[in-house]
């Protein structure tokens, strides 16, 4: 699938999914440009970017990045997205309950549909909206465990513990690949 194999220029293919609207182009737009632009546009279909980051051990690693739309009617596309992908990112906003739902629908649609080796992490976004909060940390942190999934609060906005995301990932990656 999509982990890296040559332990020096590892690549790694990874997929956001979520409800539309939880940030997910703003996570990868703070990732790989290191901007937050408050008046991003919607996804239509999804897009491709890519980064490459070293880690200590002068190892670099090239994430290729599909952000999917969150519309209802692009779901039927997401099988394409998925599937092949080492890691699936799947993103929901800690103000909005609804889209915690949706997140756990992704879950489930990957452990039936994804590959039995995809790598998933759980992400909290907007984590800055604290007045706002209506999902709980401790919600997020035990789905993901029960799910056998990474978990992360982030925000794109102020970029809190968005290296460390895709850090993370990547670490996971490896000791899969
Ligand atoms: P997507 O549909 O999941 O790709 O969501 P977008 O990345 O387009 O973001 C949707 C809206 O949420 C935009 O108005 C962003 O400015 C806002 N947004 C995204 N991330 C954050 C965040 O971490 N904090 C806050 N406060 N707003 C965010
Ligand atoms: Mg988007």
């Amino acid at each position: 699938n999509g982990g890296g194999q040559d332990a020096k220029n590892l690549r790694v293919k990874l997929v956001l999914l979520g409800d539309s609207g939880v940030g997910k182009s703003c996570i990868v737009l703070r990732f790989v440009r290191g901007q937050f632009d408050p008046t991003s546009k919607v996804t239509v279909g999804a897009s491709f970017l890519s980064q490459t980051i070293a880690l200590q051990d002068s190892t670099t690693v090239k994430f290729e990045i599909w952000d999917t739309a969150g519309q209802e009617r692009y779901a039927a596309l997401a099988p394409l997205y998925y599937r092949g992908a080492a890691v699936a990112v799947i993103v929901y906003d800690i103000t909005s309950p609804e889209s915690f739902s949706k997140a756990q629908y992704w879950v489930k649609e990957l452990q039936k549909h994804g590959s039995p080796d995809i790598v998933m992490a759980l992400v909290g976004n907007k984590a800055d909206l604290l007045e706002k909060r209506e999902v709980a940390v401790q919600d997020g942190t035990d789905y993901a465990e029960k799910n056998g999934m990474f978990f992360i609060e982030t925000s794109a906005k102020t970029a809190d513990n968005i290296n460390e995301l895709f850090e993370n990932e990547n670490v996971r990656t490896m000791e899969n690949s």
